[in-house]
């Protein structure tokens, strides 16, 4: 689907919140506080920006960001975890304005974390940078899922095949799917206006993932890390605009 200029400015307002909503939960992040607590952060800058939540009610999700916590990949419920020294944790924003929609999640060290750690979380950043970099006009998706899977693995981390990006606009998950790993054809080929979240979950070990009995929180096999990066971007004839950065 293509969006016209006027739907591009309204997805671009609602990436500028949810680029807010990083900001302010980064920040918020600190041993000792509770996931629960971080929640309660974005939906104060949802409010304060006349933005509605994407996540809240989605399927019943009771919250309006993931809050994914060391060997937690994605989709983890806010609550009473409280943050320690030495963790990772995975948030995940979004945030609707006049109907359009804003997506985009990023993994941070809390305190000191182990060098594996570090570098999971840059090699994680980095792959979605490559997977954003091949959204222009006239490629085709699905080197996307190329770019990213070669940055991961080269680091020798894996990639999860579950989980996987998706176009965006009226609703926070429209067809077509973008997946992290070159899936053994090239997918559609690219047009100015067309819109995709790129959220690759890059994991310390295997890329098998298991769901808890909560029903959301979604974990790595071997109990090993999981980083997660994502942004909204619109393919455009000057290139990617990315539009959940400040
Ligand atoms: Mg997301
Ligand atoms: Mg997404």
């Amino acid at each position: 689907m293509r969006r016209s200029a006027d739907e591009l400015a309204k997805m671009r307002r609602a990436g500028r919140v949810v680029a807010e909503m990083h900001e302010k939960t980064r920040a918020a992040a600190r041993p000792g506080v509770t996931t629960r607590q971080i929640d309660a952060v974005a939906r104060d800058v949802l409010e304060r920006r006349g933005a509605t939540s994407n996540f809240l009610g989605y399927h019943g999700f009771p919250a309006v960001i993931c809050t994914s916590p060391n060997d937690m990949i994605v989709h983890g419920i806010p609550g009473d975890y409280r943050l320690e020294d030495g963790d990772i944790l995975s948030v995940d924003c979004g945030a609707i304005i006049e109907g359009y929609h804003g997506d985009a999640a990023y993994t941070m060290a809390v305190g000191d974390v182990s060098a594996e750690a570090r570098r999971l979380i840059e090699v994680t950043e980095r792959s979605l940078w490559a997977g954003i970099e091949q959204l222009k006009v006239g490629n085709r998706l699905h080197e996307v899922g190329r770019a990213v899977q070669s940055v991961a693995e080269d680091a020798g981390f894996s990639v999860v095949r579950e989980y996987v990006g998706h176009a965006i606009g009226t609703a926070m998950h429209e067809q077509p799917q973008v997946p992290n790993y070159w899936p053994g054809t090239p997918g559609p080929t690219l047009k100015a206006g067309m819109v995709f979240a790129v959220e690759p979950m890059v994991n310390a070990g295997g890329p098998e993932t298991r769901q808890l009995d909560d029903g959301w929180s979604v974990v790595t096999a071997d109990g090993r890390l999981s980083a997660h990066f994502e942004h909204t971007i619109a393919v455009t004839d000057a290139g990617p605009e990315v539009f959940t950065v400040p």
